[in-house]
């Protein structure tokens, strides 16, 4: 990530959107302040005003972008990704994402450089912008509280650490605030709220007899939980319960997931009367079919959750407020909400594949699994194909960044996925060694 890139997608985003006003935010990581310095120049360049959120959470960046009516919001992160990336993400005037095609566009511009350039004298100003208590009204207006709950929140150094504790503070929580200040090295833990990268947080929770742990990455849309006895919870089975909660409040209604959730969604959310629909991989498509089919909820098992209440960016704080509003209305604590959830066997493998061959290996594998799993119940290539077989299912998906097919099975039981698996993994390295002849 070079300035001049960042100066590029500047000029590109005014130049797509005709932007005249733009909100640019930032993550805490070293490089963000040359590449917001970087990027507003790019944006004024191209006739934008430019207002400077400083240090937000990507949620936040996107609900102001809506909120404020600007033309384009763009968030400087890398996400849940190690402290020497960076990268730059788009939002649209209603705070969604920019999608693969928008994203094209804005390449297009850059590789032909063809910029609108403003005249001298329409060269608007940059200037340092305050909008948290936006946000904060907005969440204080949706989400209330009755119990005093003690809460451990653990921001990783990152864009949440001012606000999510002070809001959780504001909603009537004890809050008990670690790495909460902003360092652009993450000392304190990977920003990818995992089991592992959080295996020191989970024992402070339970140490300190908090009501729930709650753990962000590097921009705060993703959230991840520690109950109350210490363990990291598994972020499948809370995505579900929460969605069978939503669709009980709401008494039926769509939910939105990706193919990699596990079926535990479909078993609580169908339970509870709604029904489920499965995207690709990645919150813009998530987004995009809530919007569709008009869901009350949507998520993924990474822990990006999104509330269309409030707006279609995943929101790791408001989903943290909103779990303890759930927990209030169901009269439980966090391990017996998320024990309501089946357990399910999940298996990954990586399959080497040489790039040229990926696509024409999972296609094939379409044709071919049908009589391989015979009793199979239905087939989906929303992303790469997806069987949904007796107990289980097994999503077959060409890797976008190294050459291997990654295979994801989860079954009723250990032995129901090794057998998925078993399987499956024959038939792909067969027609792998067919295809190399
Ligand atoms: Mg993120």
């Amino acid at each position: 990530m070079t300035p001049i890139l960042a100066t590029n997608i500047g000029l590109a985003v005014a130049t797509f959107s005709k932007a005249r006003k733009a909100l640019v935010g930032r993550d805490t990581r070293v490089s963000s302040f040359m590449v917001e310095d970087a990027l507003s120049s790019g944006l004024l360049a191209g006739g934008a005003e430019v207002n400077r959120l400083t240090v937000v959470p990507t949620p936040v960046l996107a609900y102001l972008t809506r909120e404020l009516e600007a033309d384009a919001g763009v968030m400087i992160t890398a996400s849940h990704n190690p402290p020497q990336y960076n990268g730059i993400k788009i939002f649209d005037s209603e705070g969604i994402a920019y999608n693969w095609e928008k994203q094209k566009r804005i390449e297009e511009i850059i590789g032909s450089e063809d910029f609108t350039l403003a005249n001298w004298q329409d060269i608007k100003k940059s200037s340092l912008w305050d909008g948290n208590h936006y946000y904060m009204r907005k969440i204080e207006q949706t989400v209330k509280l009755d119990k005093k709950w003690c809460v451990a929140v653990d921001p990783g150094c990152g864009a949440a650490c001012y606000i999510a504790p002070a809001l959780l503070r504001r909603l009537g929580c004890k809050v008990i605030a670690i790495n909460a200040q902003p360092d652009g090295f993450f000392p304190g833990r990977s920003s990818e709220p995992n089991a592992k990268s959080l295996e020191r947080f989970a024992k402070i929770v339970k140490e300190l007899g908090a009501d729930m742990g709650v753990a962000y990455d590097g921009d705060g849309d993703r959230v991840a939980f520690v109950d109350e006895e210490g363990f990291f919870v598994d972020s499948d089975r809370l995505l579900a319960v929460y969605a069978g909660c939503m669709v009980k409040r709401n008494h039926g209604g769509a939910i939105v997931t990706n193919v990699e959730a596990s079926m535990c969604v479909e078993k609580v959310v169908q339970t509870s009367g709604g029904e489920v629909v499965r995207t690709k991989v990645g919150d813009v498509y998530v987004a995009e079919a809530m919007k569709q089919h008009s869901a009350i909820f949507g998520g993924e098992p990474c822990g990006a959750w999104i509330h269309p209440q409030v707006h279609y960016c995943p929101d790791g704080i408001l989903s943290s407020a909103l779990l303890l509003r759930a927990l209030e209305d169901e009269g439980e604590t966090l391990t017996e909400l998320v024990s309501e959830a089946p357990r399910y066997s999940t298996l990954r493998e990586n399959i080497k594949c040489p790039d040229k061959l990926k696509d024409m290996v999972v296609s094939e594998f379409r044709e071919d699994s049908r009589s391989l799993f015979p009793s199979y119940k239905h087939v989906s290539t929303v992303d790469g194909v997806r069987l949904t077989v007796e107990e289980g299912w097994i999503l077959v998906r060409a890797s976008g960044t190294e050459p291997v097919i990654r295979v994801t099975v989860e079954g009723e039981s250990f032995k129901t996925a090794e057998e998925i698996m078993k399987r499956g993994v024959t038939l792909i390295k067969t027609l792998i060694r067919e295809m190399r002849k």
